[in-house]
């Protein structure tokens, strides 16, 4: 009997607000060690949280834009545990009650239902320095992360290979990015993914699962997700069983080993944040993020065949990121020849030729009213198309 791979992803987002969660303290990333904190994020008896309003419409829009349906009234939590980079001791997030639940984002012709989207705030983090030989360690507390919005999106386990969840990461990067609420940075940590994985034979219930931590490349993700399958076929074939365990991917060297034993929710001793009344949410408040969401890549994909006439290809390309959907629309309005023509000169010859340098499209020194120029210059045989290239 053949084996089926089974994942659910959930994926913490950066909101790119200026400040913080629950204070005024900026987000700038890069800033000297504890130079963004407050009594607030620094976790001080008696100081009080205030939920940041700008967030709250980030994740909202975001909830949106996963066809979720929006809670009238949410309730802030607290998790409970300890660690150095957490001083307060919880965290504040979403529990039982989230903003966002019941979505579904459809990926390449099959959709993945999304369980919740919520919010929470980022822990601090933790630099070791120091020489292994010698035993002899000095560990750093930098708390300017602590407090950072966080929108967490959580799939069902809908999702049957590591490519499909590849697939679906990229989808929801691509989602985050044109609705403007984060900069979904992966080298900094701004769009962060737990894979879940497990496997059964075709046609049994869901399997015993491992938790994959903080994966930060498309690549790490598709090599730990394959990993962990490997692993897991071999051991229940070997008679083994696999155990509900947080595992941490080493991407050196290709392969996970344990961290720790799974924690149930129980341990956390979650209960509602005495300090943040629930948040409350009427529908004209709804319907007003709703009216002022950007429009998003598959409305713009479908758009670009209607009003250039080009081909889903096409379209698909141009549409990848605001910025070269924003380079297109500015070539097309600036030059009288057809929008087909540019879309090949810009996908076809421009394109590649940044790609080759390593430059992005907003830094293209050829911008859209030089690029149009050209292909006027085409168009009245002052050049070949060859001469053009
Ligand atoms: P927890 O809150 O303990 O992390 P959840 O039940 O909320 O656990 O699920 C977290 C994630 O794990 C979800 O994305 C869900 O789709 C996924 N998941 C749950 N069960 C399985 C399973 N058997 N195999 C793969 N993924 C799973
Ligand atoms: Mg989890
Ligand atoms: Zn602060």
């Amino acid at each position: 009997m053949s084996w089926e791979t089974v994942i659910g992803l959930e994926v913490h987002v950066q909101a790119n607000t200026r400040s913080k969660a629950f204070c005024g303290c900026a987000t700038d990333f890069g800033a000297e060690p504890n130079s963004q904190t407050c009594p607030v994020c620094l976790g001080l008896p008696g100081a009080l949280p205030v939920l940041n309003r700008q967030v709250v419409e980030y994740a909202i829009r975001t909830g949106l834009a996963a066809n979720c349906a929006i809670a009238p009234r949410s309730v802030f939590a607290r998790k409970n545990y300890f660690y150095p980079d957490l001083p307060k001791g919880y965290q504040i997030s979403q529990y039982d009650l989230p903003m966002s639940v019941h979505g579904r984002i459809d990926v390449g012709g099959g959709t993945v239902r999304i369980r919740r989207v919520h919010l929470e705030e980022d822990t601090g983090r933790l630099q070791h320095a120091g020489d292994k030989l010698h035993r002899a360690w000095e560990s750093y507390v930098d708390l300017n992360r602590a407090g950072v919005p966080l929108m967490e999106i959580v799939s069902e386990p809908d999702m049957r290979s590591a490519d499909e969840a590849v697939a679906y990461l990229k989808q929801l990067h691509q989602l985050v990015r044109f609705l403007g609420v984060s900069d979904a940075d992966m080298e900094k940590g701004q769009f962060r993914c737990d894979a879940n994985v497990s496997v059964r034979r075709t046609g049994e219930p869901l399997g015993t699962r491992a938790e994959l931590k903080n994966l930060n490349s498309f690549r790490f993700i598709k090599q730990a997700i394959e990993y962990e399958v490997a692993r897991q076929i071999e051991l229940i074939e070997d008679g083994g069983e696999v155990v509900q365990e947080t595992r941490l991917f080493d991407s050196a060297k290709g392969e996970s080993r344990p961290m720790r034993s799974k924690e149930e929710a129980h341990d956390y001793r979650y209960f509602p944040d005495p300090d943040l009344p629930p948040l409350r949410l009427s529908a004209s408040e709804v319907d007003a993020i709703r009216a002022g969401m950007p429009e998003l890549p598959g409305q713009m994909r479908h758009r670009f065949e209607s009003e250039y006439g080009l081909s889903p290809y096409d379209a698909d390309v141009l549409s990848t990121t605001r910025e070269l959907a924003g380079y297109y629309e500015a070539l097309v309005g600036a030059h009288a020849a057809d929008p087909k023509r540019c879309a090949n000169w810009l996908a076809n010859e421009l394109l590649g030729r940044l790609k080759e340098r390593g430059i992005d499209i907003g830094d293209s020194t050829v911008t859209p009213p030089l690029l149009a120029g050209l292909l006027d210059r085409i168009a009245d045989n002052t050049v070949s198309g060859k001469l053009a290239k």
